[in-house]
């Protein structure tokens, strides 16, 4: 998977940051996600952890979108972990397009 310059959340663009200087600061913490400045920074770190940091980064902000103010740190990070493995061994899932199952069957249905 890629690490972009920016992530769009529910309309929200947030810019990603490659970054040892966290708000939070650095002793236990990888990656943050600022709502207000609309900010993710990621620590840099070996490639499949900086992943996962900004997979983990990114299940925070799509909960806040949803309303939930209150996240349970554990359950995103197993969730980061499970969206990063499903990712990474489906590489063609986010691939660029081209013609899929599905698109042929569009075909079928519609004799193009
Ligand atoms: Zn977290």
């Amino acid at each position: 998977m890629n690490i972009p310059k920016s992530i769009k959340i529910g309309g929200a663009v947030y810019t990603v940051e490659i970054t040892d200087r966290l708000d939070l600061g650095k002793v236990n913490y990888s990656g943050e996600i600022d709502y207000v400045n609309l900010v993710i920074r990621v620590c840099p770190n070996a490639e499949g952890k900086m992943e996962v940091d900004l997979l983990h980064e990114l299940l925070h902000g799509i909960a806040d979108f949803m309303g939930y103010a209150n996240h349970d740190e554990k359950r995103i990070d197993e969730l980061a972990h499970a969206l990063h493995m499903v990712i990474t061994d489906n590489p063609e899932l986010f691939a660029a397009k081209r013609e899929t199952a599905g698109q042929e069957w569009v075909k079928e249905e519609t004799g193009a």
